[in-house]
Parts: C-alpha cells; sequence; structure tokens
C-alpha cells in the first residue's frame, strides 16, 4: 500500500476539517497531516480513512475517530522525550501519531490478533514503540512507571487507580469516562497524592474491558 498524492491531498482536507473543529495544536495537526491513516485500515474501507470517523478493524474493535486522535493527544500536552502510556493500540494510528511527535510511547492491547496484527505492521512501517504489549491496561505498566502521559483509548467505567499511581507529579492522565457515552476526563498529578480533574464533553468509545484470565 502506497501514500499517494491523493491521499495527501485528502489528509490536507481532514486536517481543515479538525481544525474547523477546533484543534488549534499546531504539531498535533501536523501529526494527523503526516501519518498516513489509510494504512491503519482493512482495504474495505480504505476509501473512507479521511473521513472524520471511527471505522470497524479486527476483533469488533474501531480506529478512533481522527478528532479525537486529536483532541487526545492535545490534552497530554506532552513535548519531544516524554515517556507516554497508551492503553488501546487497536490498529496502531494513536500510536503513530504520539510516535511522530517524538514521544517514548508504550502501548498495551488486550486482543491477541490485534495485537499480532498490529506488532507485524509496526515493523513493516518501521513505526518504533519502546514496548507494544499484550496484556490488560487497567493495571497500567508499573515495570516502566512513572509516565508523563497516559493516554486510554477506550471507554472506562471508572478511572483505574493503578493508572493514577503511576503518573510522574504533573503527568496527565487523558482518559475517556463512562458506560455509553464518555465524559472526556484529564487528571493532572498535583502531589503525591493529589490529583486534579477537569472534564471535557462527551465522545463514543468502545469499551475498556477488564482481563479475560
Ligand atoms: N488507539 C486505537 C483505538 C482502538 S479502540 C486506534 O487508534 O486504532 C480501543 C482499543 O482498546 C481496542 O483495540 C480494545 O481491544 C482495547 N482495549 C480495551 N480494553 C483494554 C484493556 N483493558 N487493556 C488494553 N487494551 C484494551
Amino acid at each position: 500500500m502506497k501514500d499517494t498524492f491523493k491521499h495527501r491531498g485528502m489528509r490536507n482536507r481532514l486536517v481543515d476539517t479538525i481544525a474547523s473543529k477546533g484543534i488549534t495544536d499546531k504539531k498535533v495537526i501536523e501529526a494527523i497531516r503526516a501519518v498516513p491513516r489509510h494504512m491503519f485500515m482493512d482495504s474495505s474501507f480504505e476509501g473512507h480513512a479521511y473521513q472524520d470517523k471511527a471505522f470497524p478493524i479486527a476483533a469488533g474493535q474501531t480506529i478512533s475517530q481522527p478528532y479525537t486522535v486529536a483532541f487526545q493527544t492535545a490534552l497530554l500536552e506532552a513535548k519531544a522525550g516524554d515517556k507516554i502510556l497508551e492503553i488501546g493500540t487497536g490498529s496502531g494510528y494513536q500510536t503513530a501519531v504520539l510516535l511522530f511527535l517524538k514521544f517514548k510511547v508504550y502501548t498495551i492491547e488486550r486482543q491477541l490478533e490485534l495485537f499480532k496484527k498490529t506488532s507485524l505492521f509496526f515493523k513493516k512501517m518501521g513505526y518504533r514503540p519502546k514496548k507494544a504489549i499484550f496484556g490488560d491496561g487497567y493495571k497500567g505498566l508499573p515495570e516502566e512507571a512513572p509516565f508523563d502521559g497516559i493516554l486510554v483509548t477506550a471507554g472506562a467505567p471508572t478511572i483505574p487507580k493503578a493508572l493514577l499511581s503511576q503518573l510522574k507529579i504533573g503527568g496527565r492522565l487523558v482518559i475517556p469516562v463512562g458506560d455509553e457515552n464518555q465524559i472526556m476526563t484529564l487528571v493532572t498529578r498535583k502531589s503525591e497524592k493529589e490529583f486534579e480533574k477537569e472534564e471535557f464533553g462527551a465522545f463514543r468509545f468502545v469499551p475498556l474491558l477488564e482481563d479475560k484470565n
């Protein structure tokens, strides 16, 4: 699969769309402009890759809407070299956006089929997360903690305590919270024991599921 002039043209229009919806972070916009989203999708949906919509991927999951990816990435307010944990690798599209921004990315996926498929795809494409892990993101990744940012790409019924404890002081957790619809929530660790919570409107995600084992 190639990234053609036509794809780049469609990405420019996609960027205009998400900017008109309120995304202002220039680096995030450049990441969306750069990452070839069509390559992260099944060929049957490839023609739709530059619509600002979520689409089905393997294992009953979805590739997030570009606006949502941009919104969550901007909320992280991370800088090059920051250590970021992503929960819900899925297609790897959000991972690739984080890598474009030169973050050190750790990513966890609990669906084996997706984990295998996306790990191979990363190798093929030359995307290099620090670690791509098959496991339960509810537990975070204690052996690599603390993180500058944690980004959850599935809807969590509640905020997992393990994730809070794996934030650096000043670190940010971006997590959609709720069952049917989710409220985009930012939790900032102010000190060892203090956390500040801010909310940013309603979104819709596939559910964050606990370990099957
Ligand atoms: N970032 C992805 C979004 C995929 S949808 C993308 O851009 O394509 C959310 C993903 O979270 C799904 O792949 C789902 O399998 C995964 N997920 C759900 N619960 C999880 C958990 N407890 N741990 C890790 N991944 C989980």
